[in-house]
């Protein structure tokens, strides 16, 4: 069996490493590189239990344990670790210090209140995003059972007429032959939108920035609440790496996916405040070394569930895995080894997707 799997991102990586587990063939297409988009520049927070009381809480407790056995078995260092998850306060102007509950280790030495521990090293780990993706995809092809080919999947080659079983996709002009196709490209499978009935998925852009102090950082990931000097009540969050660098997000803005991935716009301007925020909280990050700018689009789909199964429409072959929003990084593992589980045997065995059904979301706007 050969599948091909479009989009390089976590999800499509996921996808093309668990279907070479099964002995699957795979050719895993990407318009630009691997972890081009949100997978290779979101925080890469992972959590146990923040997805309990909605459908995808079995995925993501089935993922948080899937990364601590990757994290095992794949022949990488894409910065694993379990840490602690702190809810912080800060302001501009005025001292926060009324809401502190819980001592600041001493990096947090700035107008900044530690007011919960939410993670445990039990509950909360991390991963550099971007690293691990790829890391998933070079165990894939490190086998031979699967292949990297760069290149814009353009379109669905069908058996029998264009309502028929998938035959392969169009890649930058040539037919790529295959039994079954994924698509598993973030929020650009909405392009797919024009060669088969699914519900919208959009994006959602948030900035974040990468810094390198010259001090040491502890495992502590940062959920804040910022008040800015305008009354603006900001969400930044705040992730250190074991490779020395602090993640840093918490702006967003309203422009819409750019057709190539490639034109993603960074906002200078945005990613100064970000640095003039963490700065305010822990004085190290104001003026340590910005390392990246940076943009991306989350998946986002109408009920903020991942689409994980068949594409409508009754073609056979063809099947969808995208709509993770804030929590792809998280849920890849579970959604990708479910995803393999079904175009290789048919049944999802290791998550139950019936929730995540796309189809569920034509039936709801017919
Ligand atoms: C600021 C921010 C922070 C986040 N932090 C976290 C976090 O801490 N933890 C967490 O769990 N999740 C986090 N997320 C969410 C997570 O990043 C996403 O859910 C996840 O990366 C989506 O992965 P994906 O593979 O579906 O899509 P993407 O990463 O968007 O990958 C899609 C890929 O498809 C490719 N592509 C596009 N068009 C084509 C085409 N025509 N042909 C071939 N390839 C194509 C793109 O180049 C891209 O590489 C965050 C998101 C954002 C925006």
């Amino acid at each position: 069996m050969h599948v091909v799997v479009c989009g390089g991102g976590v999800i499509g990586a996921a996808t093309a490493f668990y279907l070479t587990e099964l002995g699957v063939e795979v050719t895993l297409v990407e318009r630009r590189e691997l972890a081009a988009a949100a997978s290779g520049k979101a925080g890469g927070f992972l959590a146990r239990d923040w997805c309990d009381g909605n459908s995808m809480g079995p995925l993501a407790r089935a993922s948080f344990d899937l990364h601590a056995e990757l994290a095992d078995r794949l022949d990488a260092d894409y910065g694993y670790r379990r840490v602690d998850t702190l809810m912080v306060v800060g302001a501009d102007e005025g001292s926060v210090a009324r809401y502190a509950l819980h001592p600041a280790s001493g990096w947090l030495d700035g107008n900044c209140a530690v007011n919960g521990r939410i993670g445990t090293p039990e509950t909360t780990a991390q991963v550099e995003p971007g690293a691990f993706t790829r890391a998933l995809v070079d165990a894939a092809c490190r086998g031979g059972g699967a292949r990297v080919r760069i290149g814009a999947v353009e379109g669905l080659l069908a058996a029998g007429g264009a309502r028929g079983a998938v035959a392969g996709v169009v890649v930058d002009g040539d037919h790529v032959a295959a039994d079954a196709v994924v698509l598993a490209m973030g929020p650009w499978t909405a392009l797919a939108r024009a060669w088969l009935p699914l519900p919208p998925i959009g994006g959602l852009k948030g900035f974040s920035i990468t810094l390198r102090p010259d001090f040491e950082v502890p495992a502590e990931m940062l959920f804040c609440e910022y008040r800015t000097a305008s009354g603006e009540v900001l969400s930044p969050e705040i992730y250190p790496r074991p490779d020395g660098e602090v993640w840093v997000c918490g702006m967003s803005d309203d422009q819409p996916v750019p057709i190539d991935p490639a034109d993603v716009r960074v906002d200078d301007a945005r990613c100064d405040e970000l640095q003039r925020i963490a700065g305010t909280l822990a004085t190290g990050l104001g003026d340590a070394e910005i390392t990246r700018r940076q943009a991306c689009y989350r998946p986002i789909c109408a009920d903020a569930m991942p689409l994980l199964g068949p594409a409508p429409g009754g073609r056979a072959g063809i099947y969808v895995a995208t709509g993770h929003n804030c929590w792809g990084i998280l849920n890849a593992p579970a959604s990708g080894k479910a995803m393999a589980e079904l175009v290789a045997t048919g049944e999802a065995r290791c998550v139950d997707l019936a929730s995540f059904d796309p189809a569920r979301l034509l039936e709801a706007a017919a």
